[in-house]
């Protein structure tokens, strides 16, 4: 990776407004964006996004300045955007009618394709007959729901503050409000549960009826609390036996449900795959608006601030502290760790033409070799993949990659 650098004050790197890379930015092609909502009810101890605990009293202020960086993003997209993503944070703590100012600002200030993927992320609680409503009437296609799991001990474990049966009445409320597409998150792994919870897990939110599923082991981020409590012998880690076995039971049931293993976390019925996370995965373009946002666009990867004051205090464009420009030997890595996620793999041409450059391509070759030995890596149908068992391991043949 070949940083570009910016100036250091202080020992942090100074932030500058995006626009300073404009010139560069004109390449730009984004068929997608990102927006950040960051505030919560309550900060969840396995949580590491940037977002806190909403006093209420900047919600105007965020949607006014989240505008008007979509405004001044517009230049950048010169086709119609195919996704939006609305992540957080949890952008259904926004009250009514800053929600609807928002997503009617969003559809205002940029460029939509006919039959654009409008995604908004939900915490369960804070769905309610209003709030499906803005969302539906907003054009809002998708609603990715944050259930995680569906035993009150657990959720108590992950400091997450909702009744279980406010998903099943949150998905009610979407649907009669005439969102169809809806994905659920569930975590595994929690740390004291069974193989009989997640096996409970899996079937109540099948019976929800989905069209995908995102399922993730928890990771103990760093910085986290939970992460503090590990350390602190306050909380044991799930056994990793009983962890691969969870997997393998999530791909099992999920496949005899009709659903399509997309890539390692993410599930779908056939067509439903999420097209927001496709464009990451597939490394396209996008871009970035709130505070924290990631974005990545000719060739270009940047993180607005962090820091909710900061971001609103200057504008329209959000400052950034790191902006990185990939080498060729960056972008083969970034190109195997994207396309690799995906289950289909990468086609062997492809495969065939990042082995031909940069300047690891010996050890990315050995590493492929090594995980072909082992069978955790498949030829299949002219496409090169994790097999079904070296999905568990795929982190670490990934690392060797990038
Ligand atoms: S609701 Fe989501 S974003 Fe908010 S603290 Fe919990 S896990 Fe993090």
């Amino acid at each position: 990776m070949e940083p570009v650098p910016l100036p250091q004050a202080g020992g942090a790197p100074a932030a500058r407004p995006l626009s300073d890379w404009l010139p560069r930015l004109a390449a730009a092609r984004p068929r997608g964006a990102y927006a950040h909502v960051p505030f919560c009810f309550h900060k969840c101890h396995y949580c590491d996004f940037y977002s806190f605990v909403d006093t209420k009293d900047r919600q105007g202020a965020f949607v006014d300045r989240l505008l008007e960086e979509a405004r001044a993003a517009s230049v950048l997209a010169r086709e119609p955007l195919e996704t939006l993503f609305v992540g957080g944070g949890t952008p259904t703590l926004l009250a009514d009618h800053e929600l609807e100012r928002m997503l009617r600002g969003l559809r205002a200030m940029l460029p939509w394709a006919d039959g654009a993927e409008w995604t908004v992320e939900a915490n369960p609680e804070t769905v309610t007959e209003g709030k499906a409503a803005v969302l539906a009437s907003c054009g809002v296609t998708r609603v990715s729901m944050g259930a995680q799991s569906f035993q009150p001990a657990l959720l108590r474990q992950l400091e997450r503050h909702h009744d279980p049966a406010s998903v099943a009445r949150a998905v009610g409320l979407l649907r009669a409000a005439g969102i169809a597409r809806l994905n659920i998150d569930l975590i595994f792994a929690i740390p004291t549960s069974t193989m009989a919870e997640w096996q409970d897990d899996l079937a109540q939110a099948l019976a929800l009826a989905p069209d995908h599923l995102s399922c993730y082991g928890l990771v103990y981020e760093p910085g986290t609390p939970l992460r503090a409590r590990l350390e602190a012998g306050g909380v044991e880690r799930l056994d990793e036996e009983l962890e691969a076995g969870m997997y393998e039971h999530t791909a099992a049931t999920l496949a005899a449900a009709g659903f399509h293993h997309y890539e390692i976390s993410n599930w779908a019925k056939p067509g439903e795959e999420c097209r927001h996370n496709l464009l990451y995965w597939e490394d396209g373009e996008w871009i970035a608006l709130g505070p924290s946002a990631s974005g990545h666009a000719a060739g270009l990867r940047w993180k607005n601030v962090a820091v909710l004051q900061e971001w609103l205090e200057h504008g329209p464009w959000s400052p950034v502290r790191s902006v990185e420009a990939l080498d060729e030997d960056g972008r083969i890595g970034e190109a195997f760790l994207m396309g690799l996620r995906l289950l289909d793999g990468m086609r062997e041409e492809r495969v065939r033409a990042l082995l031909d450059h940069g300047a690891r391509a010996t050890q990315r070759r050995a590493a492929i070799d090594a995980a072909l030995a082992r069978g955790d890596m498949e030829w299949s149908s002219g496409r090169l993949r994790f097999s079904e068992r070296g999905v568990l391991t795929s982190d670490s043949v990934l690392r060797e990659l990038l």
